[in-house]
């Protein structure tokens, strides 16, 4: 029967084989296209104290507009581009596109932090340091305000030289923030190793705050021990005014998430940053089920 399986397989899954290589080598060609003729942009997402609404940092993210398949989102391309070591050029791209907006907001008047992603490819770059130096200084932007997101998977790499390498990137006067905080599986001990200045709660733990017992019991021990080791703590994928309640209640720093607004483009990130955002008046009276 399996053998039959198997057999059916191998005549059925073949030419599919093929078929993905090739659309996967296209969207390479595709992808060298596109950062050549600027076909990528990046969108912001405001992070937002939620005692007064203020907008106090901005989250970079990447888009592609792609000339047939309209904006392909980065789920689709960033696999592929570390794959093919792209997303090297590409993240050089979007640190000094950042930065040079950070720079543009801090000249108005209107200073915000710029958390830019850095893929872990990127990060174990040789000359990275020398990457994000450049970017500063080419733009002119203060190193303090410029974050850069790491994830928990860069803590598989040696220990002591992701250690170092942070360090280094302390040293220039950034702040590092350890993204998807909880999705991981790096030991709570890296927490205190590294010299990390923010926890970013990832979505997932976020949704069901409300309503299950469980995600708001770690939420909340999250944004304790945040407070207990002096870190900043940023919940994203805030959607719900219930759910900033809760956030709020537990003095989480920021706010991040569609409640207040999904990543726009610039110009209109500027006028909420101007302008901050009106809260609602929420209050939270504790989880559904206890
Ligand atoms: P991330 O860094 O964890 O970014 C947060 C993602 O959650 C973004 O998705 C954002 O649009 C989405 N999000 C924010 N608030 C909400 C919400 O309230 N509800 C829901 N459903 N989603 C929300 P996006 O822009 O599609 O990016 C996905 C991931 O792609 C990012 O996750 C990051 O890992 C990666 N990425 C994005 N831009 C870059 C980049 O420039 N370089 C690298 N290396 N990775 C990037
Ligand atoms: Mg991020
Ligand atoms: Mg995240
Ligand atoms: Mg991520």
């Amino acid at each position: 029967q399996a053998k039959q399986a198997g057999r059916n397989c191998f005549r059925s899954c073949e030419p599919d084989h093929t078929e993905q290589a090739k659309q996967k080598l296209e969207m390479e060609q595709d992808l060298r296209t596109a950062l050549k003729e600027e076909q990528l942009f990046l969108v912001y997402q405001p992070q937002v104290n939620p005692d007064n609404g203020m907008v106090i940092g901005v989250e970079a993210l990447i888009r592609w507009r792609h000339p047939e398949k309209g904006i392909v989102p980065p789920f689709r391309f960033i696999p592929l581009a570390e794959e093919t070591q792209l997303i090297i050029p590409i993240g050089n791209w979007v640190l000094r596109q950042a930065c040079m907006q950070a720079k543009e907001w801090l000249d108005a008047g209107k200073p915000v932090k710029m958390a830019v992603n850095v893929s872990n490819i990127q990060f174990s770059q040789d000359d990275f340091i020398i990457q994000v130096q450049q970017a500063l200084k080419n733009t002119g932007l203060p190193a303090r305000w410029l974050e850069l997101e790491i994830t928990e998977s860069v803590a598989v790499k040696q220990l002591e030289w992701v250690k170092n390498r942070l360090h280094e990137l302390k040293a220039l006067g950034v702040s590092l923030a350890l993204d998807d905080f909880g999705t991981g599986f790096s030991s709570l001990s890296y927490l205190k190793e590294f010299p990390i200045d923010k926890l970013k709660i990832d979505r997932s733990f976020i949704m069901d705050i409300c309503h299950h017992r469980d995600e708001s019991v770690m939420v909340k021990s999250i944004i304790q021990m945040a407070h207990g080791l002096g870190m900043r703590v940023v919940a994203e994928g805030v959607e719900e005014a219930t759910q900033l309640a809760f956030l709020a209640q537990l003095r989480c720093h920021l706010i991040q998430g569609y409640l207040f607004s999904p990543p726009v483009e610039a110009s209109r990130c500027t006028q909420m940053i101007t302008e901050g955002f009106k809260l609602p008046k929420v209050e939270f009276f504790g989880c559904e089920d206890k």
